[in-house]
């Protein structure tokens, strides 16, 4: 092997759906890449076994008293690797000079600082933390801009546009004649439920999706649609689009990951079987492309495509980040906050189901829209929805 050519990578959020695919990719190719740090927040046992395998030079987690067991548990096994706690250590170790890819695969608004560092010390940046960008979204994209960073979609939708795109496509999408994006969607465990059956949909249910296997809050997000209403908006910041140029199209088999269509006509897409290792391998690897240990797609067994339009009365949260994208400024930030607030009480029993995009809508009604132009406006307005959120539900419990 190349030594010259040996990547290092830092995978934020090691320990959930995405990281643990991450390195599922990373050990199928030991020649061309090594990891240099893997974090969490609490799973350290987990994160234990992530190091007993991989030997990072590093590791990151939530609380010290957490990082001081695993100190420990690595230095009775003999490993050397320096294992820091914090949100400081976490986005000193993103930006770090000792790797030169990050995946930022940290759940949630968490995610956005220890991303952000990353983008601003130029790395090629996997990004599948996706509410960094909505929350940011013209910060995030100025940074990548102004310190180099090459920013590689992993979410499949954004990854699948990616790589239906002319390599050069910023810069506004008539440009390269491409007229429309189509985002697909698999319309979620619930698709074909009535109003009356939402109200009643429970935790386990929403965590069930029929096609990928996710994270809690993401599975949630899929079911509401507000999945596809953050992956519109992050669609928009990616790829210079406007929310009109984004068609949302229903499609349950999940095979087709998105399209873009062209002033000619054509519509191209990017077809595979549902793992995120493809796109994880795609980032890494790119413009190169790698063994993702995914399984060709049998189109014989796929048999059909079905497409179908969202029904937006009964999803309401595509039309709330819609709004949210039209608004500008920090209205993304507090759509993201009421939603994170949301889906935890509606994992912990304290919302419905149904009552999810009602929350949202009041949170985003209260809240002002401020201009997004500094950090600190971010990040205050993300407080202050989810102060206004925790607020409002008090007035849901029933
Ligand atoms: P997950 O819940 O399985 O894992 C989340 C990871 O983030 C864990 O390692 C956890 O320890 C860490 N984390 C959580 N809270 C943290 C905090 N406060 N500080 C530091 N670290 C914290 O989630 P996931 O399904 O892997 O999703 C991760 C991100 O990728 C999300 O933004 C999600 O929207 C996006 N994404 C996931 C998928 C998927 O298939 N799972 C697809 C597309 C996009
Ligand atoms: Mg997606």
């Amino acid at each position: 092997a190349d030594c010259a050519r040996i990547q290092r990578v830092t995978v934020l959020g090691a320990t959930g759906s995405i990281g643990k695919s991450t390195l599922d990719v990373i050990a199928r190719h030991p020649q061309r890449y090594r990891l240099h740090a893997l974090t969490a927040y609490r799973s350290r046992e987990t994160l234990r076994d992530q190091c007993l395998v991989h030997r990072p030079d590093v590791a990151v987690l939530g609380e010290e008293r957490d990082a001081a067991w695993l100190r420990d548990a690595l230095a009775e096994a003999g490993i050397d690797t320096q294992v820091r706690a914090g949100e400081a250590a976490l986005s000193e170790v993103a930006g770090s000079a000792d790797s030169e890819v990050v995946m930022a695969a940290i759940m949630g608004a968490a995610g956005l600082m220890p991303t952000l560092a990353a983008v601003r010390a130029g790395k090629r940046v996997l990004l599948a933390n996706k509410e960094a960008l909505v929350m940011s979204g013209a910060l995030f994209m100025e940074a990548v801009e102004r310190h180099g960073a090459v920013l590689l979609p992993i979410d499949s939708e954004h990854n699948a546009i990616y790589q239906c795109l002319p390599t050069e496509h910023r810069g506004g999408l008539a440009r390269q004649g491409v007229t429309q994006l189509l985002l697909t969607a698999s319309g979620g465990p619930f698709r074909d439920w009535s109003q009356t059956q939402l109200k009643a949909v429970t935790p386990e249910q929403a965590c069930a999706h029929p096609n990928w296997s996710m994270g809690r809050k993401i599975s949630v997000d899929s079911a509401t649609l507000m999945n596809k209403g953050l992956e519109l908006i992050e669609a928009c910041w990616l790829f210079d689009a406007r929310p009109e140029q984004i068609q949302v199209v229903v499609h349950p088999q999940s095979v087709v990951h998105s399209m873009a269509a062209y002033s000619d006509g054509s519509v191209i897409a990017q077809l595979g079987n549902p793992d995120m290792r493809t796109p994880i391998a795609y980032g890494l690897a790119w413009p190169e492309r790698i063994d993702a240990g995914v399984a060709p797609l049998d189109l014989f067994q796929v048999a059909r495509l079905d497409f179908e339009a969202p029904d937006e009365a009964r999803f309401p949260c595509l039309r709330l980040a819609r709004e949210a994208m039209a608004a500008g400024g920090t209205a993304p930030a507090t759509l993201n906050a009421a939603n994170e607030v949301a889906v935890e009480a509606f994992l912990d029993a304290r919302l419905g189901f149904a009552d999810i995009p009602r929350l949202v809508a009041a949170v985003c009604e209260a809240c002002e829209v401020h201009s997004a132009h500094e950090l600190s406006a971010v990040l205050a307005a993300d407080e202050a929805a989810r102060r206004e959120a925790e607020r409002q539900l008090t007035r849901f419990a029933s």
